[in-house]
């Protein structure tokens, strides 16, 4: 039996705090309780349901199953949960992008102002919903702070050796038999329609060379040959050939369907709603379908991590960021590899028999509202680039939001905390999440078993814009 107190008990958003018998007839007006027999009448901590293990993973996104992936395969328990299914939340329908070329901040000298500049534009690629939020204050605060050079400098390698970790993992796991990731490594194709265009793509590959990432410029002609032959608007581009991309749905489902075959319970529709705690530690987390003990807690909640933390009084800064993707299926016009439309912000990636755009980028809250201007402009901005896409003539699949877990210094938040000792936090990675999911998880395993990280961790320290 646990010793705790109902303060101890701690709840999540705007939830009243969750107490310890206070929670329960609600509880069971909502919930099945198989092993009660429909017996309401039993004392109350004898009703509860409770599960343990090892280590519980909060959140069923790429970060969460490579974690459990990851855990497993050092032979430790695991259980995950997700409110939704496994894979409901940003993972699902981004990009799908590894990209060892995107190791450059979005926090970067002259973003700021150039993101003032797109805010009011409905149509823009980078928004920002103007509110008097102390928190995105604060974000917006802090992600200028991380913009000034020598900031800048200091994250680029730590972004590069996470995305390269993350991609060399990718083609380890690709080469596991029981993992079918159908990975392409076709690299990543970067064009621009503007003097512009080539004067910012310029600059951001010199960049990236003097980092180690290669790459190679290429005329129209080149731009055309290597997407198929395709007719192209583009002025030229710069090849990445070291990227790799996928279907990012169909990863995180490979990757959990074998970490279900390695012993891992993954339970969905299993939404956490708070933690009691004793002391630094977290005792029990409380979810709708009862409590679970773990010796450490993984939180891999994406975007509503921040929430979940607060609860616990840890204040991370992190902003969700709405992106939009629109997937059709295939079709000869569609570029054959993956595209980045510099100007427009947008991604196009082939995927096995279907194609999506991606991009947007808007801070907003939780905005679930679709807006139909921006997915226009995503949509629109192919044929701006490549004229023979005629997106009405394509058969639509799927028109998907995202909330991006973004930092305001583009580096994930992954490590321990001073406030809770037993767990461990594995957030933050903004529009990288999918490149540094393996590496990631793999960095999450050897934290709940006190072994030596893959890579310096330092600079992905939880505490980093805590006041001290
Ligand atoms: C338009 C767009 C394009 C992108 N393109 C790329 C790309 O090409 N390459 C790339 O690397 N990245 C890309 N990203 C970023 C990437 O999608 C994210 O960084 C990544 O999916 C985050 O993964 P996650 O596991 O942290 O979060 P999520 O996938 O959101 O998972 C979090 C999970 O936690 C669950 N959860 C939340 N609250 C609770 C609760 N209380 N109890 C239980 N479960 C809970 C949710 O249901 C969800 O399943 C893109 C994002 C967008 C929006």
């Amino acid at each position: 039996m646990l010793a705790m107190t109902v303060s101890d008990t701690i709840g999540i958003g705007r939830r009243p705090p969750v107490t310890g018998a206070g929670i329960l007839p609600d509880l069971l007006d909502r919930l099945d309780f198989p092993a009660l027999n429909g017996r309401k009448d039993m004392e109350p901590e004898k009703m509860r349901r409770r599960q343990e293990t090892d280590v519980l993973v909060i959140g069923g996104g790429a970060i969460g199953i490579c974690s459990a992936y990851y855990l497993r395969r050092k032979g430790i328990d695991v259980v995950v949960v997700d409110r939704g299914s496994v894979c409901s939340g940003c993972s699902a329908g981004n990009g799908g992008l590894i990209v060892p070329s995107y190791s450059i901040p979005l926090a970067s000298p002259g973003k700021i102002l150039k993101g003032l500049k797109w805010m009011f534009n409905p149509e823009s690629p980078f928004s920002i919903k103007p509110r008097l939020d102390p928190e995105l204050i604060r974000w917006m605060h802090l992600f200028q702070r991380s913009s000034r050079t020598s900031r800048f400098y200091a994250a680029i390698p730590v972004i590069r050796d996470l995305n390269l970790n993350g991609l060399a993992l990718f083609e380890e796991l690709n080469r596991e038999a029981d993992l079918d990731l159908r990975l392409a490594q076709q690299g990543f194709l970067s064009v621009f329609n503007t003097p512009r265009g080539l004067d910012e793509i310029r600059k951001e590959a010199l960049l990236l060379q003097a980092f180690d990432i290669p790459f190679d410029i290429v005329g129209a002609d080149v731009v055309r040959d290597m997407t198929g032959g395709i007719r192209t608007m583009a002025g030229g581009g710069v090849f990445f050939p070291m990227d790799a991309h996928l279907d990012p749905r169909h990863f995180v489902l490979q990757v959990a369907a074998s970490a279900r075959r390695m012993g891992v319970r993954i339970h969905e529709s299993t939404e956490v709603m708070g933690f009691r705690t004793v002391g630094k530690r977290i005792v029990a987390v409380e979810t709708t379908r009862g409590d679970i003990v773990a010796r450490n807690v993984v939180m891999a909640g994406g975007s509503w991590s921040t929430r979940m933390l607060g609860s616990l009084g840890i204040r991370i800064p992190m902003q969700p960021a709405k992106g939009y993707s629109v997937t059709f299926t295939r079709t000869k016009t569609c570029p054959t590899i993956p595209v980045g439309l510099l100007e427009a912000k947008t991604v196009l990636t082939p995927l096995e028999e279907t194609f999506r755009v991606a991009g947007t980028f808007t801070f907003a809250g939780f905005d679930a509202v679709y807006r139909q201007r921006r997915i226009k402009a995503v949509v629109r901005s192919m044929t701006a680039y490549f004229p023979d896409i005629d997106p009405s003539s394509m058969n639509l699949v799927e028109i998907w939001q995202g909330f991006r877990p973004c930092s305001p210094d583009g580096l994930p938040y992954i490590g321990r905390t001073a406030r809770v000792e037993n767990l461990i936090i594995a957030t933050g990675h903004g529009m990288l999440g999918i490149t540094q999911a393996p590496i990631s998880g793999k960095i999450v395993s050897t934290l709940a078993t006190e072994d030596r990280p893959p890579l310096d961790i330092g600079p992905l320290n939880p505490d980093r814009f805590s006041r001290p």
